[in-house]
């Protein structure tokens, strides 16, 4: 069951399941404006309407030049599956400034990063671990890297739907 998320000016902003639609209601960012009728969700200590449309409380600015999503799976394709700090293979991805202060979820800010590193790094910044980056992280430019498909609705919209939250 998924949930249409709308902008405070009414405009639909993304598709979510119903689950974080409700987490966003509980934390007041968003109200249902429309239910599923006879399908309750039952929490721990209530019970909740399914939200069939949900709408958000404070606008959320949409930047007008379309960017290609970022995916965790985009990164590591984006820097060949290589550890941006130490060359090996790598698994996972990386925050070059941590996301605990203030770092994006972007392609500027993203890199492949072994498991290691990852570990090692934890919430530094490269210059206080005295590590340089291999790359430069950038967007990737070109059609091959449109998601398509199911895969669009949430990673497109979730550094939107995230600084909402
Ligand atoms: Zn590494």
């Amino acid at each position: 069951m998924r949930t249409l998320v709308l902008n405070a000016g009414y405009e639909p902003l993304a598709v979510v399941s119903f689950k974080r639609a409700l987490l966003l209601v509980m934390n007041e960012r968003a109200t249902v404006i429309e239910k599923v009728d006879g399908q309750p969700v039952w929490g721990t200590r209530a019970t909740y309407d399914r939200p069939a449309v949900i709408i958000l409380t404070r606008y959320v600015r949409v930047p007008m030049s379309r960017r290609v999503p970022v995916t965790r799976r985009g990164v590591l394709r984006r820097d060949g599956y290589r550890c941006a700090y130490c060359g090996r293979a790598a698994s996972t991805i990386d925050h070059v400034l941590p996301r605990s202060r203030g770092g994006a979820d972007s392609w500027e800010n993203l890199v492949a990063c072994c498991l290691r590193c990852n570990n090692t790094k934890s919430d530094r910044t490269p210059q206080e671990m005295g590590w340089e980056l291999r790359v430069t992280p950038r967007q990737p430019r070109g059609g091959e890297w449109t998601v398509r498909g199911t895969e669009r609705a949430d990673p497109v919209w979730k550094p939107y739907l995230a600084h909402a939250a």
